[in-house]
């Protein structure tokens, strides 16, 4: 422990880090010596003095003093290894936003367990089998917590909003939503989170949703089900199919395009068949579309007014959706 603070201190002085919390000071004198207004406590006379040689600060308003750490712990409240984290958290190079991604689908995991109205929601939407929802790393967004648990750990305000995980008034994005990570070559580059209420039922992150859900699993599949959403794609998981991915929406872009048509293969279309036609609809004019790229497609045809989701709800099973794909029109 005590070597790694001593290379933090090398990347970030304590003084370099005061200035980048706005701390204002003007030279005290001696060399090396600056006072300014204390963070730590309510005055109007400065008497904070840092030490810019020693790398210590020490308020005469206060009492208080020590080095960066002790800094930390005392300006954000933390303990002394959560202040270490913070401090190598904040010194890195700036934060990649996988990483990032990846520390808010770790918590949204840890949080399913927790609220009883996120397992209620699953076991609604069919979805109640444990290795399913880890293998798929499901989680829940109760909402106001985020913000907290990754500034925490170091990671500032303005990156949480920039990746859109924390709005402009400093909420978190995602609130009361089950919470599936998007993965693209094992990292994770968005989240969809679904309403568990009747509002705004389906959102994602603003960057990219990227390629198909979980396309390296299937690439080298000769046969693929394409499924709209990812309950769609959950209940087939469940049920056992694994030729599986998740267009997440009737609208394919270029790069997912481009992927169901790498290779020759079929293409089961499963998408909604819903009242007003426009999922068959979208499923038809993609099955034009792949076929002039030499891909065989196949649409799948669930009963009026389904989707996979809700035919396994229903009572459908895996035998029944097989015998869908059997019939399902070239
Ligand atoms: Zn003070």
């Amino acid at each position: 422990m005590g070597e790694d603070f001593e290379k933090l201190k090398q990347r970030l002085s304590l003084l370099d880090y005061l200035r980048q919390q706005n701390w204002v000071a003007r030279p005290a004198g001696h060399s090396h010596e600056f006072v300014g207004l204390c963070p730590l406590h309510r005055e109007t006379r400065p008497s904070f003095y840092v030490n810019a040689h020693k790398n210590l600060f020490y308020c005469h308003g206060c009492g208080q003093g020590g080095d960066l750490l002790r800094f930390v712990q005392l300006s954000r409240q933390l303990s002394f290894p959560q202040s270490l984290a913070y401090l190598n958290q904040y010194s890195a190079a700036p934060a990649d936003p996988a990483a990032v991604l990846e520390k808010a689908a770790a918590f949204y995991q840890q949080q399913l367990d927790r609220y009883p109205e996120a397992l209620r929601y699953l076991e609604q939407r069919g979805l109640h089998d444990r290795s399913t929802i880890q293998e798929l790393r499901v989680g829940y967004a109760p909402g106001r917590s985020l913000r907290r648990h990754l500034t925490a750990q170091g990671y500032s305000f303005d990156l949480l909003q920039c990746l859109g995980l924390v709005n402009p008034q400093g909420h978190d994005a995602f609130y009361r939503r089950i919470i599936f990570p998007c993965c693209q070559d094992r990292r994770v580059i968005n989240l969809y989170g679904r309403s568990i209420t009747a509002v705004f039922a389906h959102r994602f992150l603003p960057g990219s949703k990227g390629g198909l859900y979980a396309w390296e699993q299937v690439r080298h599949c000769p046969e693929v089900i394409l499924v709209e959403g990812l309950f769609d794609y959950a209940v087939l998981w469940q049920a056992g199919f694994r030729h599986l991915t998740c267009a997440l929406g009737t609208h394919l872009n270029a790069c997912q395009f481009q992927q169901l048509c790498d290779r020759p293969r079929t293409v089961y279309l499963t998408f909604d068949v819903d009242a007003n036609g426009s999922g068959q609809q979208a499923s038809q004019q993609l099955a034009n579309r792949l076929r002039t790229q030499g891909i065989t497609t196949r649409r799948v045809l669930l009963p009026d007014g389904h989707d996979p989701n809700s035919f396994f709800v229903q009572g459908g099973d895996a035998e029944q959706f097989r015998s869908l794909l059997e019939t399902a029109q070239r």
